[in-house]
């Protein structure tokens, strides 16, 4: 699947130029355009998802697989002292670019930089009417 007019398809698919950090037959990292941080990194399926919803669960898990091995790699080479990983799905949450993709951002002490959320309040009875939910 791929869509003509999307920009990660595009730029997964090698038409657009773009610095790459790993490559692999169903995925590619690059560096994010607009970085939270030094090394600000995309994990880009090959394929076309619009978001997680439209994503088949076992890709994923592998995309999420990469995510934990890139972590790894990433902190050692760039020698960050933390790490976000951030999957924003629908424009309510954050998301600009609707192709599913992952964010890897490397944390260095002082960096400045703050992945927002702002916690709010909690009630025993609220908890659980959610919790029941799933019950
Ligand atoms: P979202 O807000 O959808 O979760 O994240 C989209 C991300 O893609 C943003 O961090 C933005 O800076 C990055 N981005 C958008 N267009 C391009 C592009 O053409 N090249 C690169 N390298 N990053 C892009
Ligand atoms: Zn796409």
């Amino acid at each position: 699947m791929r869509d003509d007019n999307c920009i990660f398809c595009k730029i997964a698919g090698g038409e657009i130029p773009t610095n790459a950090i790993y490559e692999d037959d169903d995925h590619k990292v690059i560096l994010d355009m607009s970085p939270a941080t030094r090394g600000h990194a995309l994990i880009l399926p090959k394929q076309h998802y619009k978001n997680i919803y439209e994503m088949p669960a076992d890709k994923v898990g592998e995309a999420f697989k990469l995510a934990g091995r890139m972590a790894q790699t990433m902190t050692d080479k760039l020698k960050a002292d933390g790490f976000n990983i951030v999957q924003n799905n629908n424009e309510i949450a954050g998301q600009t670019v609707f192709h599913f993709h992952i964010h890897l951002i490397p944390r260095y002490e002082g960096d400045g930089q703050v992945i927002p959320w702002k916690p709010k309040e909690s009630t025993p009875e609220g908890l659980a009417e959610i919790r029941d939910l799933f019950q």
